[in-house]
């Protein structure tokens, strides 16, 4: 058991991916800016569910996903200087890159080509990176983030990716005030997006397929809600009037990409943060009538992460979560529940002091 080897709970077969099993596995060889984590709490991620259906590709099995950890710091190597034994802190969706690139350098290191995922990832070395529905986890220090204390360790874990990947395309495309920002699906990350969205200064329209999330919307922050499948000529009725949309959604069937593009103001830009397992399809037309842009982002590098969970703190900013305790079944109820959407608006798995290492 600790510290040679950790528990966690992985999924062996992508054909049963709400199926997980408790495994022992061995960390990466620990090193001098490694930092090992007893972990306390995980959110469970759009993501997850991708990786273990195999959606995206077929993953690296076993795999114990999780990427919105945290936990508390048990043990620091000889060059870590950021945070000490005790600390609570985070982990979200990376969890090494090689610092030294061009890239990284420019504060990049979400783009880094030596990335390693938090899991179903290989390091340089051929260890594979394994997530947070495990006991503890080994993390290089650049990528464990200190916990500000007005953040509940539940309220605060989804923040590490759902967080992150909404704030740090918000802050880059220039939300804030006088800007008109769309969110397009309210889910775990589109629930942030329009949290952040708001506390940024920005007018905060939110497009839902119906109307069922439209008291939340408001609670969340937003100021108009468009229920896309349910009002007809929304397109039309928003024509040219935002500044930037961010897209959440995590799927491209009956996706009016050409739509939301049409709410474009000329030159603005929509994100797509949300990963879906089939292609967007779309005419080079919409893009023509507007002079607009279309894109994604992944994650926010770490300067973002900490002005991000400041930001939290001060504004009391909190995701709304779901409790599961950490067992085969509760993560069974967190996947199966995720991928129908029936969540509001994160599961957040907890109880790991049941964990006997
Ligand atoms: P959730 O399941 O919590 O939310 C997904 C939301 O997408 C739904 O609530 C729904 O909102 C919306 N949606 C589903 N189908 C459609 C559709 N056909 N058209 C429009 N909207 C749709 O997932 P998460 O929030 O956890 O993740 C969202 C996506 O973001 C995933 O693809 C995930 O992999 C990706 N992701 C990307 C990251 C990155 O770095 N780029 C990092 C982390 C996650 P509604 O009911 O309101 O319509």
């Amino acid at each position: 058991m600790y510290p040679e080897t950790f528990e966690g709970f992985a999924v062996t077969d992508t054909s049963k991916w709400s199926t997980v099993s408790k495994i022992d596995f061995k960390p990466k060889p620990f090193e001098e800016y490694d930092v090992d984590i007893r972990i306390l709490a995980c959110g469970v991620c759009g993501s997850d569910v991708h990786t273990v259906k195999g959606g995206w590709s077929q993953p690296m099995l076993p795999v114990i996903p999780g990427h919105e950890i945290i936990g508390e710091v048990i043990k620091v190597g000889d060059k870590v200087s950021t945070v000490k034994v005790g600390d609570r802190v985070g982990v979200g969706a990376q969890i090494y890159s090689c610092l030294d690139c061009e890239t990284c350098k420019e504060d990049h290191e979400n783009y880094c080509p030596k990335r390693v995922s938090t899991y179903n990832s290989l390091y340089a070395d051929g260890s594979m990176a394994y997530g947070g529905y495990s006991s503890h986890i080994r993390a290089h220090e650049y990528f464990v983030f200190p916990i500000p204390d007005g953040l509940k360790t539940e309220d605060a874990a989804p923040m590490l990716c759902a967080g992150i990947t909404t704030y740090a395309p918000l802050v880059e495309n220039g939300c804030g005030p006088g800007k008109k920002v769309g969110i397009v699906g309210i889910g775990g990350l589109g629930h942030f997006a329009i949290m952040f969205a708001k506390a940024l200064g920005a007018e905060v329209y939110t497009f839902s397929r119906t109307s069922k999330k439209a008291e939340d919307a408001k609670k969340l922050g937003s100021d108009y809600y468009i229920a896309t499948y349910e009002e007809k000529d929304w397109a039309e009725k928003y024509a040219k009037k935002l500044d930037l949309i961010v897209s959440c959604g995590n799927s491209a069937q009956n996706f009016d990409l050409a739509g939301y593009l049409s709410c474009l103001r000329v030159h603005g830009k929509m994100i797509s943060v949300g990963l879906p397992e089939e292609p967007f399809t779309v005419s080079a037309m919409p893009f023509m009538r507007g002079g607009v842009f279309f894109g994604s982002s992944h994650l926010g590098n770490r300067p973002q992460m900490l002005e991000m969970l400041k930001l939290a703190a001060e504004k009391n900013l909190t995701a709304w979560t779901e409790r599961l305790p950490i067992s085969e079944s509760g993560i069974k109820e967190a996947l199966e529940r995720c991928h129908a959407g029936d969540v509001r608006y994160r599961f957040v798995l907890t109880g790991y002091d049941k964990f006997t290492a």
